[in-house]
């Protein structure tokens, strides 16, 4: 469903408070939430569940992240205007919305080409200008970059290098990483040619990234 309604204004109003009182401070973020309608990117069916603070299902057994997930790993990054970021796993297409709305430059790829399809038909028609990518994002996207934020939104088993190195020095790079019943949330900063500094931010639970640095399908 592509309105928006009163209620559901009000439901998204009600989940901004819920982070609030999760720990989310950074203003732009929160306000970003209450301005995507999540709806948008749900299963039409389960609409009254989209402002839940609930992963969900989505088509081919991956899922729309949380809400909190998607606040804490947005705030981590801290988003520019005009920063040039790299979402891999598309999904839904919801978090690179809230990317775009705060004024981010997004490429954001996907490797299940039904997903990617129908985030890129989901974007055109909300007139979001994000460029889709169907591929493994695993690999990050070394043609176009490097990108001043990277943000994986898919389990990883580890970090590496070949990712890390396509950030700008002074880029963000924000990962779930760990085994496939719990990851920590890593946060990468470049600050120099072979220079790194690597911070934990809590624990999560992603979809496996797949490909060629993910886990074996
Ligand atoms: N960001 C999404 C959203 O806002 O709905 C949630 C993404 S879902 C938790 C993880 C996504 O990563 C899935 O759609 C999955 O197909 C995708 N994925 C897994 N491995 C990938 C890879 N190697 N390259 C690109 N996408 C991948």
């Amino acid at each position: 469903m592509l309105t928006d309604t009163y209620k559901l204004q009000g439901k998204r109003k009600q989940l901004v408070q819920e982070l609030k009182n999760l720990g989310i401070t950074s203003q732009k973020v929160l306000s970003a939430i209450e301005q995507v309608p999540r709806h948008f990117f749900f299963p039409e069916d389960f609409i009254d569940k989209a402002y839940d603070n609930i992963a969900f299902p989505i088509e081919e057994g991956q899922t729309i992240s949380q809400p909190y997930t998607v606040a804490a790993q947005t705030q981590l990054l801290d988003i520019q205007k005009g920063d040039k970021v790299l979402e891999i796993g598309t999904g839904s297409g919801y978090q690179a919305a809230i990317l775009k709305v705060l004024g981010a430059d997004v490429y954001s790829i996907e490797t299940i080409e039904t997903l990617h399809l129908n985030a890129k038909a989901l974007f055109k028609k909300l007139g979001l200008s994000i460029a889709t990518i169907l591929g493994d994002g695993s690999k990050g996207l070394p043609e176009l970059a490097p990108f001043d934020k990277i943000i994986l939104t898919a389990a990883a088993p580890k970090l590496v290098e070949s990712l890390t190195k396509q950030l700008k020095i002074g880029g963000k790079l924000v990962a779930p990483v760990g085994n496939l019943d719990v990851q920590k949330m890593i946060l990468v900063e470049r600050h120099g040619d072979n220079e790194y500094n690597k911070t934990s931010h809590g624990k999560f639970n992603f979809v496996p990234l797949t490909g060629t640095h993910g886990w074996p399908l």
